[in-house]
């Protein structure tokens, strides 16, 4: 009677106390749980994400500068050199054979009195020399009119008609 009613008494209540409590606190607690975990989940979804995000962007900005030239800084790894402390060699270069160009372009076009400038236009008759208008003794310095030119020009042809007659 006793071990009945005591089993009896204690078993429901052993039963609703192991059976609304814990399973009520077993379920909020897997709640909770499931909650964190997920949490978590998406915790380590944005980290990984923008971990992601990060390693694309340094790879797209690695290739735009691989491909862009901007790695190597130019056409070739010697860019740099070139267009830095390397310019100044090559601008020397470039002024001295302008310059050389220039000088002998000169010295060869101009006139042949020495330390004239001028370009020589005009051979004189019986030497080898190309003189300018201002060395020619048969070029006038100034400027002719155009009836000036026409007169000397009939003039001439009437020297070689007379020579021919
Ligand atoms: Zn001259």
């Amino acid at each position: 009677m006793t071990t009945q009613a005591e089993a009896s008494l204690t078993v429901p209540t052993t039963q609703s106390g192991t059976g609304d409590g814990p399973s009520l606190d077993s379920g909020s607690g897997t709640g909770i749980a499931v909650r964190k975990v997920v949490l978590g989940f998406l915790v380590i979804l944005l980290a990984v994400g923008v971990a992601l995000l990060i390693a694309y962007f340094a790879t797209v900005r690695h290739w735009l500068a691989l491909h862009t030239g901007i790695l190597n800084g130019g056409p070739d790894r010697y860019y740099n050199f070139w267009s830095g402390i390397g310019s100044d060699i090559g601008e020397a270069t470039l002024v001295s054979a302008v310059g050389i160009g220039v000088y002998t372009g000169v010295r060869k076009v101009n006139c042949h009195t020495k330390g004239c400038w001028r370009i020589g236009h005009h051979a004189l008759e019986g030497t080898p020399y190309i003189l300018c208008r201002h060395h020619h003794p048969g070029v006038p310095t100034g400027g002719a009119s155009h009836e000036r030119i026409l007169e000397e020009h009939r003039k001439f042809l009437d020297r070689r008609d007379a020579k021919g007659a």
